[in-house]
């Protein structure tokens, strides 16, 4: 009856979805100073919370760190040295332009309001955005350049479902989620790209959620090399919709495949130091080789045993699915797909896509027994 009375209520709710979310940016960057421009729109600029200028379209402000605190100067004159400064919006739209001067970098384009201190001798600046601009820009940066609108439409409901699963992952150090990989890159506002706009607009508010309406954990990939693998083998914790699948639409594609060669010294070394007892196996070196014609959790030899995850992450292999031959005295190793090869892959997705799969199609064959909802649905439902 829940089920049935939520999907009622999925033609009911419409276009109420409208959230902010406060993003750490340039999360992996020592920022010293940087200029900041209206684009479009207009900022008032609140210092320690006062409100002491408004910047108009096409004029700039320098943000300069000073100790634990910020200098903040205009073209023709110094506004003072502050604790904190805020930069909200006060237009319709409002979007600006980010220069890094110290360090240089290249600028970046963001919308909507900014909240600047100074946190451990560098800049901590947070962009508090609505959510829909958030999920274009991160679109752009995880989904690549050509990819079409409907695998755009795909990765759109992905990363507002990541985001709003997430929201309390960095909640503690004053902010939701980071601008790194570590939650979802996001580079700025998608300025050039239609077909993202396009897609995160026709979706605005979709989610995914499993059989008990909730949230999922909408892992992706780059490329699963052919089959993807279930959460509990990587993470653990065991999803439901997160289970191994078949996949062959990813093959044939940029990270279909990999090679890389360790030297058989290196290689001896390691396993040493992870408790092999090397010295008592013979000289026969092709005792290192090793076959996954399907996944396997552990290289072994005789008893010894490392897991391959372990092995992926202490030599930055793209994958642990990978095969080992003995060539001279070093170790080829063959491998197949790039990333941890949980939830949806997204050059079998972009495939699909390509295929004419619909979202829904490319959703529900990655991310078992789902739905895509409302998130004013599933609000309404999860209320007390
Ligand atoms: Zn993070
Ligand atoms: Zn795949």
């Amino acid at each position: 009856m829940r089920i049935f009375l939520f999907f009622v209520c999925l033609f009911v709710f419409n276009n109420l979805f409208a959230q902010c979310l406060k993003i750490k940016i340039f999360s992996d960057i020592n920022v010293k100073s940087f200029v900041f421009a209206t684009v479009m729109g207009k900022y008032n600029i609140f210092c320690d919370t006062t409100l002491i200028a408004t910047l108009n379209k096409n004029e700039a402000i320098k943000i300069i760190q000073n100790g634990d605190s910020i200098d903040l100067i205009s073209l023709n004159k110094k506004f003072g040295t502050f604790k904190n400064i805020n930069l909200t919006g006060i237009s319709d739209i409002n979007y600006a332009k980010v220069k890094c001067v110290i360090p240089s970098l290249v600028q970046r384009f963001y919308d909507d309001d900014f909240i600047i201190s100074v946190l451990n001798q560098s800049f901590f600046i947070i962009n508090d955005v609505d959510i829909e601009k958030y999920v274009a820009g991160v679109v752009e940066s995880e989904g690549g350049q050509k990819s079409g609108i409907e695998y755009y439409t795909t990765q759109a409901i992905i990363c507002r479902t990541y985001a709003l699963e997430n929201l309390t992952r960095h909640i503690s150090e004053g902010f939701y989620l980071c601008d790194d990989v570590h939650c979802q890159t996001y580079k700025g506002k998608n300025l050039n790209n239609f077909d993202i706009t396009v897609a995160t607009n026709n979706t605005s508010g979709l989610v995914i959620v499993d059989s008990t309406l909730n949230l999922i954990t909408a892992a992706f990939h780059s490329n699963c090399g052919g089959q993807t693998v279930g959460s509990e083998d990587v993470w653990l914790n065991t999803k439901s919709y997160l289970k191994p699948v078949t996949d062959t639409f990813c093959l044939n594609q940029r990270n279909s495949t990999w090679e890389k060669t360790i030297p058989l010294e290196k290689w001896k070394q390691y396993l040493q130091m992870n408790g092999f007892l090397v010295n008592n196996y013979s000289n026969d070196t092709n005792i290192f080789a090793f076959s996954q014609p399907y996944r396997k959790t552990y290289y072994k030899i005789f008893s010894d045993s490392i897991s391959l995850k372990k092995i992926r992450l202490d030599f930055n292999l793209k994958s642990a699915w990978f095969s080992i031959s003995i060539e001279n005295n070093n170790l080829l190793l063959k491998g197949r797909g790039y990333g941890h090869a949980v939830g949806l892959c997204q050059e079998g997705a972009m495939q699909m896509a390509k295929l004419n799969y619909s979202y829904i199609d490319i959703i529900k064959f990655y991310y078992k027994n789902t739905y895509i909802v409302n998130i004013n649905t599933l609000n309404f439902f999860n209320a007390p």
